[in-house]
């Protein structure tokens, strides 16, 4: 399991790129999220032929503008395969295919819709409500052997996620959170939220401008870990 994150930003840290990440994942490449900035940067870093499976942890436009320029680049420019969007609910994929129905008329044309319980290993965690009121989002574990990886989506309220991940058979997990210096964001999870974690899990933050990073959080930023970066 390797993670690649093509953007470390928030919503509007333009210069850090939208938070989104490549997920090789038992033999499978997963795009998580595909904002904005999503789409320029696979085809400048080349990697846009790698995208088969896409996994999306909320519709808002920093995790899913660049979607319908994605799916159309892949069938008009590289003639590949439709590749696959992986939904943890019907309901989700329906708005998934109400996003794309409007900017490219016949999603199915472009994209293979499939339920998130034909890929072994994958959970999704419903966050519904704790970014933004009655909004859906989701939190991603995705578990091999003998590691697991955690993947939070935009969530303001940490302590649901960690409280399933508490009895989750213990293993090596790695959490890659969303995470805000300013206490009054109650969209993201402020860094101080994440103390009570920190012995029981490797946590590392994203979405945010690293250059806000205060002095006392102990957590690394995903954007200063090179290896870490696509
Ligand atoms: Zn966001
Ligand atoms: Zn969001």
């Amino acid at each position: 399991m390797q993670i690649k994150f093509l953007g470390t930003g928030g919503a509007f840290d333009v210069d850090y790129l939208n938070s989104a990440a490549i997920l090789h994942f038992r033999n499978r490449n997963i795009l998580i999220d595909c904002g904005f900035t999503v789409f320029p940067t696979l085809v400048k870093k080349n990697l846009i032929k790698k995208v088969e499976y896409i996994l999306l942890t909320h519709l808002h436009n920093d995790h899913s503008g660049s979607l319908a320029n994605l799916l159309l680049y892949k069938s008009i420019v590289e003639h590949s395969k439709r590749p696959i969007i992986i939904y943890p609910s019907e309901q989700f994929k329906q708005h998934i295919f109400d996003l794309l129905e409007i900017q490219v008329k016949d999603p199915e044309k472009y994209a293979e819709f499939v339920p998130l319980d034909q890929f072994p290993g994958i959970q999704a965690i419903d966050t519904f409500g704790q970014h933004s009121e009655r909004y859906q989002t989701y939190a991603y574990v995705f578990e091999d052997e003998d590691s697991r990886l955690v993947y939070s989506g935009d969530l303001g309220k940490p302590d649901a996620l960690f409280d399933k991940l508490d009895k989750m058979a213990v293993m090596k997990t790695c959490v890659y959170h969303d995470i805000t210096f300013e206490p009054d964001n109650t969209g993201h999870t402020y860094y101080k939220k994440l103390f009570p974690y920190i012995s029981r899990y490797e946590i590392f933050g994203y979405h945010c401008d690293p250059t806000l990073n205060p002095a006392d959080n102990p957590f690394r930023l995903v954007f200063y870990q090179k290896e870490l970066m696509a």
